[in-house]
């Protein structure tokens, strides 16, 4: 599990987040809705340990990991800029964090380039995980093009398969559908939705679609000004808001 607590972050004068305390436990599907600029995705950085926060820690199963590296934190992540690899296939981004995992931490740095010599096993292992990543997400025919040559939505999917064959602590999506079509935004809502019950994985999730965290969340924390006001399953938070904020922005029934 995912244990936040009191984080504050500062950028210059204006205090973004202001103390933001949060556990999710094992297995749990949080969903982190808000209105634009609330803090999510600064929240969301500070978690994954691209961001320091000014104040407060973060723990991932128990172990305190303020401070540490990103690489090191073992969560799967998938932002609203994609991060793609420019200079590597769609193949080999997707492979990215299964070849990082079997090596140590002085390999790595070389991997950022064309495909190493590994151990036979290892690499058929990943062939397989990718294969599968890339069926789910209709990707299979991209696998040799590079990111430039690829869509918003197709570098989604590819940002999404590379999260997605991990075996991580956790996952942070944020607004991972926001450029696919509807019928995949639909269609990979429930593959997401099946891969939580199926790994019984943690995941916290970053949406502006209300249907999508009343759907897919066991809770839906409601952050805004840099505070989250309320987390609760999302029929507590629909029936008996904490607050007349929360219930003018999820629209709940007066
Ligand atoms: P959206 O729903 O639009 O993605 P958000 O809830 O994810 O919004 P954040 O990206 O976390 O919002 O930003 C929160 C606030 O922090 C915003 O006012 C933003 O302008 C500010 N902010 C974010 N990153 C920085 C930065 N590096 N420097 C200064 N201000 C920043
Ligand atoms: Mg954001």
């Amino acid at each position: 599990g995912l244990s936040i607590s009191s984080v504050t972050k500062r950028f210059g004068e204006t205090e973004v987040l202001k103390g933001v305390t949060l556990d999710v436990a094992d297995a749990e599907f949080v969903s982190l809705v808000g209105p634009s600029g609330c803090g999510k995705s600064t929240l969301l950085r500070i978690i994954a340990g691209l961001e320091d926060p000014t104040s407060g820690d973060i723990a991932i199963d128990g172990k305190a990991v303020t401070g540490t590296r990103a690489a090191d934190r073992n969560l799967s992540m998938v932002f609203q800029s994609y991060a793609l690899y420019p200079h590597l296939t769609v193949a080999e981004n997707i492979a990215v964090p299964l070849r990082m995992r079997s090596l140590s931490a002085v390999q790595r740095l070389p991997l950022i380039g064309p495909f190493l010599p590994g151990a036979k096993e290892q690499r058929s292992e990943i062939a397989t995980a990718v294969q599968s990543a890339t069926e789910m997400l209709e990707i299979g025919p991209l696998l040799d093009r590079k990111p430039g040559q690829l869509s918003g939505g197709q570098r989604q999917r590819v940002a999404l398969g590379r999260a997605l064959v991990r075996d991580p602590a956790a996952f942070l999506l944020d607004e991972p559908l926001s450029n696919l079509d509807a019928k995949l935004r639909v269609q990979t809502r429930a593959e997401i939705a099946q891969l939580h019950r199926r790994l019984k994985a943690t995941f916290i999730y970053v949406t502006h679609d209300q249907v999508e965290a009343m759907t897919m969340s066991d809770r839906i924390a409601v952050m805004m000004g840099g505070e989250i006001l309320q987390c609760d399953a999302p029929s507590v938070i629909y029936e008996d808001p904490s607050n007349i904020r929360v219930a003018e922005f999820i629209g709940s029934p007066k």
